[in-house]
């Protein structure tokens, strides 16, 4: 297949994003001695879904980051039947270490490595802006990409047409000349078929009827590469 553009996910497309949160969380749990009573999944877990919800809250507009940054572990903690007064500490200690423990996708930097030569591509992201320019940052893509674009900086989430509006024009091309690589169906896929890209889902759970949305579903970086002859 051959395009002009092609933009990449960023968290659990090129960079494991839930490793690196699972890791962060285990930091955590054995940092604070008031997990001494509670077993690490259930912080991990507990953290998951309440952070999932909050991110949907946030993207819908009904909470601001300040409040999606104090809730996902204030709530955390009061459903842990914990010390929820203590969400600041317990939070800044997580940024700390989340960031301690990124790293990419297994296959996805020699893939990623081999498209660049290839065709001019662009990281399109939601997460914290700040959190995200310093992914870019350790992994060199501010170098490697031609277009770096931070949801949050435009204003709107994934997959608010906005976002895949303004990296459209960002690109130069046309939303047909574009492909966009990601693992969520919801922000990426859809978000990005909707403005008229072309889509390559990464995931694990593809199925029928979810697949007819993207024009590749693949779980291993190299099918991508075999769909773009490179
Ligand atoms: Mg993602």
């Amino acid at each position: 297949m051959s395009y002009n553009f092609i933009y990449f996910d960023l968290d659990d497309t090129l960079l494991d994003h839930k490793a690196a949160e699972a890791s962060g969380l285990r930091d955590v749990h054995q940092h604070f001695s008031m997990f001494d009573g509670s077993d690490t999944q259930t912080l991990i877990d507990t953290y998951h879904d309440v952070n999932s919800e909050q991110w949907r809250l946030y993207s819908q507009g009904d909470v601001t980051r300040e409040q999606l940054q104090q809730n996902r572990f204030e709530q955390t903690l009061q459903r842990m039947d914990l010390d929820a007064s203590l969400f600041k500490e317990v939070g800044d200690y997580y940024m700390q270490c989340y960031r301690d423990h990124w790293q990419w996708i297994n296959g996805a930097e020699k893939a990623y490595q081999q498209v660049v030569q290839y065709y001019p591509v662009g990281m399109l992201t939601n997460g914290f802006a700040e959190t995200q320019r310093l992914k870019f940052k350790k992994f060199n893509f501010y170098d490697s990409a031609d277009h770096v674009v931070i949801s949050e900086d435009v204003g709107v989430l994934k997959p608010d047409p906005k976002v895949f509006a303004h990296a459209t024009e960002l690109a130069g091309f046309a939303p047909d000349d574009i492909l966009y690589v990601g693992d969520s169906l919801t922000s990426d896929i859809e978000g990005g078929s909707r403005f008229g890209w072309n889509t390559a889902w990464f995931t694990s759970n593809g199925d029928h009827p979810k697949d007819h949305k993207a024009d590749l579903v693949f779980n291993d970086f190299e099918e991508l590469i075999k769909f773009l002859g490179i």
